[in-house]
């Protein structure tokens, strides 16, 4: 049997649908990073017949298995009985873990009683893999037919902590002779799938490096994968065909935000957004990452046009000659929340998210942004025709690009969405 991985998930909040198991698509991705994939994946209820027969069929196609779940101290948690079954061993108190639970529970000053106890409890022969985040350690078990398994906490940042602690040394250790993967990652934004596809296909790229499209509305992400050493041509070819400036970033930790975060900093331009459709949307986006503060100024939500002429200074007669989703009013708005909040950069977002509202001359999905910076001004019409919330996601990214492409100096598209050219 080749080296392989798989998980047994185990609680029935998994199976009627209160949870999604975000822990084995941890591992899947945790795994595909060292080139391999996961052999099963195999979901039972908190049932000690259904968690012993899962060990031992996993146990006949798997070198590792991962159990996630069913270590705390109530009745329900049966993964330390089941484990030692399958292994054919009998429980002992660890003294370790035992230290491990009493400390968990002083520091937050609350005593220990027996159930808690329970949980330094472990199959015989088993090592303890330390639990930093939370109360019930783990454990790695040898099993009678060769296969290891290592127990984990259901918690997912519990569970991920320890996996890369205690498994993921151990997966490396055991895997030996799989091919290291390089990869190359491109994140683009506002650019369809299929316009995409479309132009990494006509490189023609050799048959070993593998391409793969992550859709994460309004985002699509590209990566490269291959077992070859140097992927340099192949990622020189895809960064000249994607256009300058249509990727925000090739490092997959960082999201979009991070990267326009970094954009201003490195300017050192601060940012204010005048919001209409998006209702403060891309405020939002701008406070999420830590530090937003050193280039986020403030917003002004001005849905209605008594806001728009009161706060932003809009003038009536634009208003009524253009209407409130327009360049003319975008422009305004961008200036005046500029001027309003002090801000080095004004951004403004007006459209019609729908479903009601539209016009021929302006459909749902129509918006206008305006950009108003010490480096000059601009607007920008675009048209995404789809349902309300989608619209104003995708207009609030759309108006934070346009930040991002104009500090940076770098072409702004003809329109959203993006086109490439093939
Ligand atoms: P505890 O000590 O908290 O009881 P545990 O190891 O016994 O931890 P569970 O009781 O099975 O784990 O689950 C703990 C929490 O983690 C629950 O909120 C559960 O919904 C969640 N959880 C369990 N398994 C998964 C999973 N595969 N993916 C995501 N969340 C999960
Ligand atoms: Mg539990």
């Amino acid at each position: 049997m080749s080296f392989s991985v798989s998980i047994l998930a185990t609680g029935s909040e998994l199976l009627d649908g209160r949870v999604v198991d975000t822990n084995s698509n941890f591992v899947a991705r945790e795994l595909s990073e060292l080139g391999l994939k996961l052999r099963r994946v195999l979901t039972v209820d908190d049932d000690m017949s259904e968690l012993v027969g899962g060990l031992s069929r996993l146990s006949e196609v798997s070198s590792i298995i991962i159990t996630s779940g069913g270590l705390g101290p109530t009745s329900d948690d049966l993964t330390r009985d089941a484990v030692a079954s399958f292994a054919g061993v009998g429980l002992f108190e660890c003294p370790v873990a035992l230290k491990h639970v009493e400390e968990f529970f002083a520091k937050r000053g609350r005593a220990l009683d027996e159930t808690n106890r329970r949980q330094a409890v472990m199959p015989v022969g088993s090592r303890i893999i330390t639990n930093e985040r939370g109360s019930a350690p783990g454990f790695i078990t040898q099993g009678e037919n060769g296969a290891i398994v290592c127990s984990l906490s259901g918690v997912p940042r519990e569970f991920q902590q320890m996996f890369r602690s205690s498994v993921l040394p151990l997966i490396k250790q055991q895997c030996g002779d799989v091919p290291l993967i390089h990869r190359a990652t491109f994140k683009l934004l506002g650019v369809p799938e299929s316009s995409l596809a479309k132009v990494i296909e006509a490189l023609k790229l050799p048959e070993d490096v593998v391409v793969s499209y992550r859709a994460a509305f309004p985002e699509v992400h590209l990566v490269l994968k291959s077992a070859r050493a140097d992927l340099t041509e192949f990622v020189d070819q895809a960064r000249t065909a994607l256009g300058r400036g249509n990727t925000y970033t090739e490092d997959p930790e960082i999201p979009f935000v991070g990267a326009l975060q970094s954009a201003l900093e490195l300017k050192q331009l601060t940012i204010a957004t005048a919001e209409s459709c998006t209702g403060g949307m891309a405020a939002e986006l701008l406070t999420r990452t830590p530090g937003s503060s050193r280039i986020f100024r403030g917003s002004v939500v001005a849905y209605h046009n008594d806001v728009k002429e009161q706060q932003l200074g809009v003038l009536a007669s634009t208003l009524a000659q253009h209407g409130a989703v327009s360049a003319e009013t975008v422009r305004e708005m961008a200036q005046g929340v500029r001027d309003l909040l002090k801000s080095d950069i004004g951004v403004a977002i007006s459209g019609v998210a729908g479903p009601d509202g539209g016009s021929d001359a302006k459909p749902v999905g129509t918006f206008f942004v305006g950009v108003s910076s010490p480096h000059g001004s601009f607007e920008q019409r675009c048209l995404y025709s789809n349902e309300r919330q989608n619209v104003r996601v995708y207009a609030s990214y759309v108006a934070l690009d346009l930040v991002r492409r104009h500090v940076l100096g770098l072409p702004l598209p003809a329109g959203y969405p993006i086109w490439l050219a093939a």
